[in-house]
């Protein structure tokens, strides 16, 4: 079977990779940690890429990023495809996290690994519009997956207020458990709103007449919103259970730990 990443990140570079529009982006002292260069009709990968590449431990293939012109710093950069089962690609072993442990987590090392000339899928004037898109739909993936999260973890508080007898009635009776219930359910709401006008814009991507909305831009408000929207929701689910919360027998510890990493997976929400 067959099973991609995407391996963009590094070890030096995390949030650097996102900020084209900045001086240092251009600036040569920059260096990617893969080098790519081109022997005859092929390009030689030389480097590593950091423990975050999901499906790095696992995968069967990688939609990799690479230098090929040092000169322009990290704007020099391209992506390749490149098979994880060739001389000279070693996979790290899975990384051990906080949340989203069902996402498997590794690095890839890369000693002179020789692929096709054509196996360089993106190159560099293309690769920032490039990068945007792909950014994009992956942000708008992002504020979905978050959404449903956000409702899971509502749902799960929601259950357990019926059932649990605190004063005499089921906690959910008490207007105040009833208010933080509503405020979690509106947070979901406008996630769902939000995340669907994004995904919207993903799938009319190539037709313009339906395109409305600028991608770009909702797919990072949907990342943004969604994702702290799930964070907040989750956090208010473990208090809503007190205890039991963070007992790893009801699920709302993993909801939590989950919704943690989305603020930082896919790029850090404050750099959005
Ligand atoms: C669950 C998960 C899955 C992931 N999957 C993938 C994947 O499949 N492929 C992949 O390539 N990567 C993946 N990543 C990596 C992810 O994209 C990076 O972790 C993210 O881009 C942040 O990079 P960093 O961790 O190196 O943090 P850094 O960039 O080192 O940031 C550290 C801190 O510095 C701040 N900071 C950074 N730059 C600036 C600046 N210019 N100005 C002000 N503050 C700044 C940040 O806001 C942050 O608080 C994944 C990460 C997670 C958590």
């Amino acid at each position: 079977s067959i099973r991609g990443c995407l391996a963009n990140t590094e070890p030096d570079h995390g949030t650097n990779l996102t900020r084209v529009g900045e001086e240092f982006y251009r600036n040569p002292q920059f260096r990617r940690n893969v080098q790519a260069r081109l022997e005859g009709n092929e390009w030689v990968l030389k480097g590593q890429k950091s423990a975050w590449i999901s499906g790095g431990s696992i995968a069967t293939h990688a939609f990799i990023s690479g230098g090929v012109d040092p000169s322009e710093g990290l704007k020099g950069g391209s992506f390749f495809f490149c098979p994880l089962d060739l001389d000279g690609v070693t996979c790290g072993k899975p990384l051990e996290k906080v949340g989203q442990r069902d996402l498997n987590q590794g690095e890839i090392y890369l000693d002179d690994v020789r692929i096709p000339e054509n196996y360089l899928l993106v190159d560099v004037d293309a690769l920032i519009p490039t990068q945007a898109v792909f950014g994009a739909y992956a942000y708008s993936n992002m504020g979905s997956l978050a959404t449903g999260l956000a409702r899971a973890a509502f749902e799960e508080a929601l259950e357990y207020a019926k059932i649990r007898v605190q004063g005499g009635k089921p906690i959910i009776e008490h207007a105040s458990i009833k208010q933080r219930l509503f405020r979690m359910f509106s947070k979901i709401e406008t996630s769902r709103a939000i995340s669907r006008l994004a995904m919207q814009a993903t799938s009319n991507f190539y037709d313009t007449e339906l395109m409305t909305i600028p991608l770009i831009e909702y797919g990072a408000i949907s990342k943004v919103t969604c994702t702290r929207a799930a964070y907040e929701v989750a956090d208010e689910a473990v208090q809503i259970l007190g205890s039991n919360g963070l007992a790893r027998e009801y699920i709302t510890e993993k909801l939590f730990r989950d919704a943690r990493a989305t603020l930082i997976e896919d790029g850090m929400n404050e750099m959005q």
